[in-house]
């Protein structure tokens, strides 16, 4: 069975509202327009200047945020076209999924965090894209922000975590007490897919991870790389390698869909209602999935994300946004203009974190070096 296409859309007008009314367009849909204006933004054009894994010192043909975003785009919309549900959201929503995130990776965003800690604020990054759709782009003369459906905020918060309605009062629009609609829920599910097996390839490829030791280590690998070496037995590893890769991320994607469309059919979930009132979210992988993509993932924390190879990287990350960080918000009179004004509003704290999680990899070192440079 497949969950009716319109589920996400025509059932359900409250997900098109936007804050500010608009005039339908002519020939697209709201979604349609949601999706041009994501891919439109500045936030959006700076993932292209973003560490995913990889800065650029290391490699340039490895992924960027931009390239991975693009990746869970596609992958978003396969699930998205299977299940019936509404491709163009489920696209809207990946292309959107990492546009909060800090320069500079997972150490950029840890750092980042800490520091805020010191204020005793945290940084979150589903909240930040929030705020950089809502207020930060500056496209309209008519509102901040870029106006996007109630479908496409939700998602942005809730794709990947709940936030409780206690602790988040200012999200109280968001039916926090509710699941958010499929297409949102499938999108954390597919960036792990799409994490996993890039950074596997990228791994590889960077020399970090070792083909015999990540063949013992991950068995979803391994199970498709015996029989490519004997499908190939001439090929070069390193095409066996990208045969069982491409096996790997089709066997989670399989394996998410038949999952997900099985729990919604036990729920009895084939509309929006029925999604939003289940006590559980809906997308998943299944049992046996899931405890060989968790291994993956772990052997992904042991060997690269933590590997010594990328611990200069990491090192950087923490200096460079420690340092920043801690100047301007001692001297928010360096802030640029419109940083400033909004010191009263927000307080020094937000707003610096605010200013360098916009920033691109090479912006944020340049002011770093200009920093160090005039305070040596
Ligand atoms: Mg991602």
């Amino acid at each position: 069975m497949h969950l009716p296409a319109d589920c996400a859309v025509t059932n359900t007008g409250a997900l098109v509202e936007r804050r500010y009314p608009e005039a339908p367009h002519p020939y697209r849909l709201p979604f349609e327009r949601d999706r041009a204006r994501i891919i439109h933004a500045r936030a959006f054009r700076r993932l292209a200047g973003k560490t995913q894994v990889f800065t650029h010192r290391y490699s340039d043909h490895f992924r960027s945020r931009l390239t991975h975003t693009m990746e869970v785009a596609q992958i978003a919309r396969t699930v998205a076209a299977a299940l019936g549900l509404n491709e163009t959201l489920a696209e809207s929503l990946a292309l959107v999924h990492d546009i909060g995130h800090p320069p500079y990776g997972h150490a950029g965003e840890r750092a980042l965090d800490e520091a805020l800690r010191e204020h005793g604020l945290r940084f979150d990054h589903n909240l930040h894209a929030l705020r950089i759709v809502e207020h930060f782009e500056s496209r309209y003369a008519e509102f901040r922000g870029l106006n996007l459906t109630l479908g496409v905020r939700e998602g942005i918060i809730k794709h990947s975590r709940d936030y409780s309605p206690v602790d988040h009062p200012e999200l109280a629009s968001y039916f926090l007490d509710q699941r958010p609609p499929l297409e949102a829920q499938l999108i954390d599910l597919v960036d792990e897919i799409a994490y996993l097996t890039a950074d596997l390839d990228d791994g590889f490829e960077a020399g970090i991870l070792s083909l015999g030791e990540t063949r013992a280590g991950i068995r979803l690998l391994e199970g498709f790389y015996v029989p490519m070496q004997v499908k190939y037995p001439e090929a070069a590893e390193k095409l066996v390698f990208n045969e069982a890769l491409k096996r790997v991320l089709n066997a989670l994607v399989d394996d998410l869909i038949d999952e997900t469309r099985l729990r919604a059919e036990r729920a009895n979930a084939d509309t929006l209602e029925a999604i939003r009132d289940s006590p559980h979210r809906l997308a998943a992988f299944s049992p046996a999935m899931e405890e060989l993509r968790l291994e993956a993932k772990r052997y992904l924390y042991d060997h690269l994300y933590n590997a010594p190879e990328l611990a200069h990287d990491h090192d950087e990350a923490e200096q460079v946004i420690a340092t920043l960080f801690h100047a301007w918000v001692a001297n928010p009179e360096l802030l640029p203009q419109s940083y400033a004004s909004q010191i009263e509003e927000e307080g020094a704290p937000r707003v610096v974190a605010d200013y360098i999680a916009g920033m691109t990899d090479q912006y944020i070192l340049g002011h770093y070096q200009a920093w160090t440079s005039r305070n040596a």
